[in-house]
């Protein structure tokens, strides 16, 4: 049967979209290249659902966005009975942080709590009980309700329940161009062959720039590389996301532990072996007794980030039914941008993310 949708791309984006369409009732086919979702840049996210990284001052619309991302998260967490952000699914629960000194946490904590932003102030003794063994500064902030998620593990369970409920998913299969007849999408080419729908959504991270080349300008998307360092320990797993000046850091199991930092992508080995050993240090500072700590893998990836910073979640304006969803960051605004889409594409009157591109 034609699919009244076709998504492009099954990472965190494809996949949000997918579970929510197929919970209107919208017949949808997901298409994704790899042969297991989630298996592009989501698969090496660091997968922090996060607002206290962003400005609330100086982006107040990304900072509105990334909360409004998190709260419909942790609702769909729930939903899923706590299986998105479980640990023994890799997921963490609330960020333990501080800035370089007191005043500066003290300073973030009190920015945050104008913009109506939960952040609690720890003591050493309260820090240490989320954190034991680390060397923790006097002041410590606590953000609750934040959340970590494996991106593949929620595509998986996403798309599970999107195939449970009529939606059907294809892996192994590269679209290679978007199909269209006199300014309206007809479906997209695989094979040289057309799989027709009256509705395409491009949602192929990075890969977006090529399949809409022909309708956009390539400006409007950018490659921005970071890198993800797994890392084992002789230390007991901890709860919370960990930000520190020095490292960002999470539990993913008896010993293993995932850092995030920015690295050039392609990385070569000699620059890889730098951002491991400085992941390395940075543990062992932070837990003196950590025991031997070794770096098990390092994985980059290109963030696909929009040109002017905004998400992009509506038409492309020169082809009617074409739509694009790509964001950054793009695990916490997912939601954010399957739910508006999902009412564009409905009817509903969802408010676009950004302009038509
Ligand atoms: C090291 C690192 C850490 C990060 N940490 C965070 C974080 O803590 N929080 C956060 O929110 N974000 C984080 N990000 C960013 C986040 O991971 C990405 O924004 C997000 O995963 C993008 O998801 P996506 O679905 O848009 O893209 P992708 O995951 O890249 O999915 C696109 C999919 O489309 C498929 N595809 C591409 N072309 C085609 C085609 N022609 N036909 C069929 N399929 C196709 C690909 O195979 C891929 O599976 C991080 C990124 C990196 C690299």
């Amino acid at each position: 049967m034609q699919p009244e949708v076709i998504i492009v791309g099954g990472g965190i984006a494809g996949a949000m979209l997918c579970f929510e369409l197929s919970c209107a009732g919208v017949q949808v086919r997901l298409i994704e290249a790899a042969t297991r979702p989630g298996s592009g840049v989501s698969a090496r996210s660091f997968g922090w659902i996060n607002a206290i990284n962003s400005d609330p001052e100086g982006a107040p619309g990304l900072f509105a966005l990334r909360r409004d991302g998190l709260e419909r998260f942790a609702a769909l967490n729930q939903r899923c009975g706590g299986a998105l952000a479980a640990a023994s699914a890799g997921g963490s629960e609330g960020a333990l942080l501080w800035q370089a000194n007191g005043a500066l946490s003290a300073a973030l904590r009190d920015k945050m709590r104008v913009a109506g932003y939960r952040v609690d102030l720890l003591q050493p003794a309260q820090a240490a009980g989320l954190l034991p063994g680390a060397r923790l500064p006097d002041l410590a902030l606590h953000v609750p309700q934040e959340l970590a998620v494996r991106p593949a593990h929620v595509c998986k369970i996403l798309l599970e329940r999107a195939v449970s409920q009529g939606a059907e998913v294809i892996c192994g299969q590269r679209v290679d161009a978007v199909a269209t007849r006199s300014g309206r999408v007809t479906g997209v080419i695989c094979d040289g062959r057309l799989m027709a729908s009256p509705q395409v959504v491009v949602a192929a991270g990075l890969q977006s720039r090529e399949l809409l080349a022909a309708f956009t300008d390539p400006g409007w998307l950018q490659a921005s590389s970071a890198a993800l360092v797994e890392l084992s320990a002789d230390l007991a797993p901890f709860v919370p996301v960990v930000r520190t000046p020095d490292i960002e850091l999470r539990s993913v199991g008896s010993g293993r532990f995932l850092a995030v930092t920015s690295a050039p992508d392609p990385l070569n080995p000699q620059a890889g072996k730098a951002v491991a050993q400085a992941q390395v240090a940075a543990l062992q500072d932070l837990f003196p007794e950590a025991g031997q700590v070794r770096a098990v893998a390092v994985q980059t990836g290109q963030r696909a980030l929009p040109a002017d910073g905004r998400p992009r979640a509506g038409r492309v304006a020169a082809v009617e039914g074409l739509y694009v969803m790509v964001g950054h960051p793009g695990v916490i605004l997912a939601p954010v941008m399957a739910a508006s889409l999902c009412d564009q594409i409905l009817g509903r009157g969802g408010v676009p993310l950004s302009e038509p591109l």
